[in-house]
């Protein structure tokens, strides 16, 4: 692909062209040396979405949610695109994936967007591809970007704090309060959603949660994650769907008044910083090599911390060259 054909796509994206948008998510999958320029054209049309991360144990309910969510912000009459991202599995291809998007009711609506990804076998691919994809679907103007990310690790917790409002599910059998907690993702948290109410050990699950997020420090003013009892698969039969969206509303109201929203994305604005740089003064290390500099530490003619400081030295003279 040539240089012109990038901004076109982004028009065709902007225009409602699903296949465009596709072109352009697969650029940022497949971390194509265009990506660079790419982003760099669309960020001023950037910044009007709302990010919605949804994250939890396999088998909680996050698909099913996904879909119900999907159906509540277009009654709404609102765009919503989905990005569902799989950080653990290397070898599931996208179509794998989009077939646990129980979401045929929207296939055919336009202003519904909904693509996989996964890893495609890149180590720490999806940790940059997630935050350009999701620039992308902001561009193209979806009001309402939700993520959903497949297990409860270090990664998919990662993942779903790309978001500005993380929801977190649990269910009972799976996914409890304690897991949650051990999984590190009580603290991500913006608003709790205990799934599948119509089992009867939910309310034990609710109890367990409360109990948890009770011993958390909290200042005055500060959000407090609510916990909204839903079944998921209700279909038109509305239970928590509609609590959901009110304290997804509400909590996005507190983001914007409290200055919350411009602090988060500054803070992931820097970690993404931080983490292109490492990776390129890696991928540099590697390439240049550092074998001369290893050899003299191992044989102690030379101190690591010089070694080092050398190292760096030498960046200043080359440019930022990742695509
Ligand atoms: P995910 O792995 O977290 O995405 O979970 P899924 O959305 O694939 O749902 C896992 C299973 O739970 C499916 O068989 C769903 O039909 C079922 N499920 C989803 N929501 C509910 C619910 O509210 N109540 C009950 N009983 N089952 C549900």
């Amino acid at each position: 692909m040539t240089g012109p054909v990038a901004p076109e796509l982004l028009d065709r994206a902007r225009a409602g062209d699903a296949r465009a948008l596709a072109r352009l998510l697969s650029l940022v999958e497949d971390a194509s040396p265009l990506v660079r320029s790419v982003i760099k054209d669309l960020l001023p049309l950037t910044g009007g979405a709302r990010i919605i991360g949804l994250t939890g144990a396999p088998g909680v309910g996050k698909s099913t949610m996904t879909g119900a969510l999907v159906g509540a912000f277009r009654a709404a009459g609102r765009r919503v695109a989905v990005l569902a991202v799989d950080p653990t599995s290397p070898f599931t291809g996208g179509a794998l994936l989009g077939d646990r998007i129980r979401m045929q009711d929207h296939a055919t609506d336009e202003a519904v967007f909904i693509r996989s990804m996964a890893s495609r076998g890149h180590l720490g691919g999806l940790a940059s591809a997630t935050p350009q994809a999701i620039r992308v679907l902001d561009a193209a103007g979806f009001e309402l970007i939700l993520i959903e990310t497949v297990g409860v690790g270090q990664a998919e917790v990662a993942i779903a704090s790309l978001a500005d409002s993380v929801v977190v599910l649990l269910a009972p059998g799976m996914g409890d309060a304690i897991q949650a907690a051990k999984a590190g993702i009580l603290e991500v948290a913006d608003l709790f959603v205990v799934n599948k109410a119509d089992k009867p050990d939910a309310h034990q699950v609710v109890r367990d949660l409360r109990n948890m997020i009770a011993l958390g420090q909290r200042a005055p003013g500060d959000w407090k994650p609510p916990i909204i009892t839903a079944v998921a698969m209700n279909g038109l039969h509305d239970e928590g769907i509609s609590e959901l969206v009110s304290d997804l509303d509400a909590h996005w109201s507190w983001l914007n008044a409290s200055g919350e929203l411009k602090r988060r994305r500054q803070a992931r604005a820097r970690e993404e910083i931080t983490a292109l740089a490492f990776t390129t003064l890696r991928d540099r290390l590697m390439t240049n090599g550092i074998d001369e500099l290893a050899a003299r530490v191992a044989d102690g003619t030379l101190d690591p911390f010089q070694a080092a400081e050398d190292v760096l030295a030498q960046q200043k003279e080359l440019r930022f060259t990742r695509g």
